[in-house]
């Protein structure tokens, strides 16, 4: 038997490579005008592309249910430090939403998404392609106070069968609210269960990013056999435009908190912190990060213990300051590109997608995938502008990884910092 180790190339170079020759190809196919290219497209790229895609979506539901259920579960648990935990709850939810206007105003701002022809726009439009109308419900333009009650499902089921994010969001939230008020061995049953399918949602995100550098190979070709090099420019524009928005958000919202809500220095912060932040940006899983994190929270910032251990845990999964961002900025820059026009109210509403985006995305390589799958479906936009981006995801999923894991430690200094003055909060066990 062969007993030499098997060298596998990494995921991130195969994607790399499925993006370069997939949009290589595409051109070429694009430029000589090859005779069959339509025929291969239909049978073979475009389906590849969007069995992709069903796969994020499939996952959708299961994932975001189960992880907003634990997220409240592990808030509220009483035993687990209830005061810290809503101040926890708060922190997540006003930091991460300046973390996505930041980057939504970038892209309102430099526009990376505009330049397309209206003509490209609209045949890409054209195909809308047959995953995406099967969960796309038709959609009348709502308003106001209509979007307020949409919140609020009829049918959660119903909700969840038509892709209505928001709808099923509320329900898990409200399921993990009740869930938390009684902790009946029943109730304790169903926890562990839902506990088991978050797990085997991120086995199978796992087994579906796999299969991402076919995908990706797939769905450049497509798209630049379709429209040339005039999607270069803006991916080119948007990738600037999501990291630079992410460096906004660690030289300024990072040190403006540490320095008047978490009374420490922001550079004796990043000096500490380091150990973190690149394991973050080398594994892009805020999981897999989390055993550094912890003991840099407690070694490196001497924060109290229990503090850092549950800011950070629960942070790892739910206090997303970068993916949050990222949504946002890709939602747009991928409505912008498409031309779809978003309202001021639909932008609203995109920030509080984002938001809740950050909190259900899974804290591994490619998590937040599945979630903008979703949230572009939600808005209208072709999902298929992933491919686009998918090329360049582990650029930014390297630079959101870390922003996530710099916020959680962000916040375990903050909250400690505002628990320090209370006699009951004991120094590193
Ligand atoms: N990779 C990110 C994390 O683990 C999640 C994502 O945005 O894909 O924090």
């Amino acid at each position: 038997p062969d007993t030499a180790p098997r060298t596998r190339m990494p995921l991130h170079w195969k994607m790399a490579i499925g993006f370069a020759s997939g949009l290589l190809l595409g051109l070429l196919v694009y430029s000589a005008q090859v005779p069959g290219a339509d025929v291969f497209m239909r049978y073979v790229t475009d389906p590849v592309g969007q069995l992709f895609l069903r796969l994020l979506f499939m996952l959708v539901i299961p994932l975001i249910f189960s992880a907003l259920v634990l997220g409240v579960v592990e808030i509220g648990d009483p035993e687990s430090l209830g005061r810290i935990g809503l101040k926890t709850l708060l922190y997540i939810l006003v930091v991460t939403a300046i973390a996505v206007a930041i980057g939504m105003l970038m892209v309102n701002v430099f526009q990376p998404g505009a330049g397309m022809s209206r003509e490209v726009g609209e045949a890409l439009m054209a195909r809308e392609s047959e995953a995406s109308a099967a969960i796309m419900t038709h959609r009348e333009s709502l308003s106001g106070i209509d979007i307020l009650l949409n919140i609020v499902p009829r049918n959660p089921v119903q909700a969840a069968a038509d892709g209505e994010l928001i709808s099923v969001m509320f329900f898990a939230l409200m399921f993990g609210i009740a869930a938390t008020v009684m902790r009946t061995p029943g109730v304790n049953a169903f926890v562990g269960t839902v506990q088991g399918t978050y797990e085997i949602s991120l086995k199978l995100i796992d087994w579906v990013i796999r299969t991402a550098p076919y995908a990706v190979f797939a769905l450049m070709f497509s798209l630049a056999a379709k429209v040339g090099l005039t999607a270069l420019k803006p991916l080119a524009m948007y990738v600037l435009v999501a990291a630079g928005a992410m460096a906004l958000h660690m030289v300024v919202v990072f040190p403006l908190l540490l320095r008047f809500v978490g009374g420490m220095s922001p550079l004796f912060f990043f000096r500490r912190a380091q150990l973190a932040m690149l394991t973050a940006f080398s594994t892009s899983s805020s999981s897999a990060t989390l055993p550094t994190t912890l003991r840099v929270a407690e070694e490196e910032l001497a924060t109290p213990r229990r503090i850092g251990r549950f800011v950070c845990t629960l942070g790892a999964t739910a206090n997303m300051n970068g993916t949050a961002l990222f949504e946002g900025v890709t939602v747009l820059f991928l409505a912008q590109f498409f031309l779809i026009d978003l309202s001021l109210g639909q932008q609203v509403l995109i920030v509080l997608m984002c938001v809740l985006g950050g909190v259900g995305a899974a804290g591994v390589p490619g998590g937040s995938l599945p979630v903008i799958a979703m949230i572009l479906v939600m808005f209208g936009i072709p999902p298929e502008g992933l491919g686009l981006i998918l090329g360049v995801d582990r650029f930014l999923d390297m630079c959101r990884t870390c922003v996530n894991v710099t916020g959680d430690l962000v916040g375990t200094v903050v909250i400690s910092h505002s628990e320090a003055g209370r006699a009951h909060v004991e120094l590193p066990e």
